[in-house]
């Protein structure tokens, strides 16, 4: 390599890229990606940079190396590859789970327009995207997660983000926090991700079953996930899913739950979502079951100084207790 090749810095759709493991700046090394200080050599699969932390993650490099074609970890995502029966299936149950449900999260284009009225073009980073693009062709979004998908710009763990301090100017992280194995960890590196009053927008689960096996470690409750985003400002925040849908899709979890077969299960869960959209339809009706939530989105901005205090934090609960408002307040509120 030369000398203008290694003051280079490695770029992703515009935004500085950052060694996960120590942070340092990373250059253009044929079709890979070598860190400058600990000379940690990151592949680039179809496009795609594989930024990992390969002694602290979860996920190895090597698995998103291996055969022509390979995908890297499924991560729960078998959907992505099914069949299309499985696939009309799934397409099916997830119409019917969302049927009737009436409690609504923000959604994350209106944090994106929330930031936008201060910040023009804000610089957005998605966490854990998934299949889904977020923002219009001209809006500023990275789009991460574990696996390959046509949304992913690059392979990342939340648990080392990589990229230098303070170049967002808001994180979305969609059901995300529960299938990481230190989310403390990874909300202080959003927290760094983001610039000086940045802002996050955070949706996770509390009273749901294990949903992507092994890749389920936590739940949250509301005052329990207001605490993991102490080092930030509250502008909103409310519950995502209601006692209603709590409560169909335990009972659906209920039905599954009488026979291991494969068959059986496919069985209980279809009976299961066509007879409980009435129990989801409560919902919008029960405005004080966040105690009892499936559960809980935060909007917040980066705080600069102390966290906010556990003694605070308690004293919020009351505001927590009915579900909250299911909208973002005006940007200038
Ligand atoms: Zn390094």
């Amino acid at each position: 390599m030369d000398g203008i090749e290694t003051s280079a810095t490695a770029m992703l759709r515009g935004f500085p890229l950052a060694c996960p493991r120590d942070g340092e700046s990373l250059y253009a090394e044929g079709a890979a990606l070598r860190c400058h200080r600990c000379g940690t050599c990151f592949p680039v699969v179809g496009g795609v940079p594989v930024l990992i932390d390969d002694e602290a993650s979860a996920f190895a490099i090597a698995d998103y190396q291996s055969g022509d074609g390979y995908t890297g970890p499924s991560y729960g995502r078998e959907a992505d590859r099914a069949s299309g029966v499985r696939r009309l299936y799934r397409r099916v149950a997830r119409w019917l789970g969302d049927t009737g449900s009436s409690i609504r999260h923000p959604d994350p284009a209106d944090a994106l327009a929330y930031v936008a009225a201060s910040r023009p073009n804000p610089r957005v980073l998605v966490i854990g995207s998934g299949g889904l693009r977020f923002g219009g062709v001209d809006d500023h979004v990275l789009h991460s997660d574990v696996a390959f998908g046509p949304a992913v710009d690059a392979i990342a763990d939340a648990h080392g983000l990589p990229f230098p301090d303070g170049v967002f100017d808001l994180v979305v992280a969609v059901a995300v926090l529960e299938h990481v194995a230190d989310p403390a960890r990874c909300v202080a590196e959003i927290w760094r991700v983001l610039d000086q009053g940045g802002h996050v927008f955070a949706v996770t689960p509390f009273l749901q079953p294990v949903h992507m096996g092994a890749y389920d470690f936590t739940r949250f409750t509301p005052i329990g996930h207001r605490r993991l985003f102490r080092r930030f400002d509250e502008v909103a925040a409310g519950v995502a899913m209601g006692i209603g849908s709590v409560t169909a899709w335990t009972f659906g979890a209920l039905l599954q739950s009488v026979s291991p077969g494969r068959r059986w299960r496919l069985i209980a869960r279809g009976f299961g979502l066509l007879c409980t959209p009435p129990l989801r339809l409560l919902d919008g009706l029960l405005r004080h079951g966040a105690d009892a939530a499936g559960g809980c989105w935060f909007f917040g901005r980066r705080r600069d100084g102390a966290p906010v205090s556990d003694r605070a934090l308690v004293g919020t609960y009351h505001a927590q207790f009915a579900h909250g408002p299911e909208r973002l307040p005006a940007p200038d509120a």
